[in-house]
């Protein structure tokens, strides 16, 4: 009697260690570099020291930028500090009058317009800088004064 009670409580010990392990095996992950039993979470085998996944979040992160900028256009286009521009006559004043910085007052940058008259357009320089980014954006474009 006492024998049988024995090894009954033998196989529940073997029962246990095994219900133990499996759950191990459910936390743990295999290093696809040095084959040693790692934590599942484990981004680094901390065995060998090689990268075994992928770091999360890292492709979602310019996502979070697009949807700031988005935002703060919609705040500024609430306060009117935005506005929308069709490209090809900003293009078109920039080319005959950008010297008089006609592109600039028609953006409502009254400032740069005056300064784009006493500099002829800062040296010329800045005409063709404008010309220049003018031609590479949508159509319309949005200024922020
Ligand atoms: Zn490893």
């Amino acid at each position: 009697m006492v024998a049988d009670i024995q090894t009954r409580d033998d196989t529940q010990a073997i029962t246990e260690t095994t219900a133990d392990n499996s759950l191990q095996t459910n936390n743990t992950k295999f290093c696809k570099h040095c084959g040693k039993k790692i934590a599942a979470a484990a981004i680094v085998c901390p065995a060998c020291g090689c990268q075994v996944e992928e770091m999360k979040g890292q492709n979602s992160a310019p996502n979070i930028t697009i949807t700031n900028t988005n935002t703060n256009t919609n705040t500024n286009t609430v306060s009117g500090g935005t506005y929308e521009r069709n490209k090809y006559v900003a293009l078109v004043l920039c080319f005959f009058f950008g010297w008089l910085g006609a592109h600039k007052f028609y953006e409502g940058k009254t400032f740069l317009g005056v300064l784009y008259i006493f500099t002829v357009g800062l040296f010329v320089i800045g005409w063709a800088a404008d010309f220049i980014s003018l031609l590479f954006k949508p159509n319309p474009y949005y200024v922020r004064v």
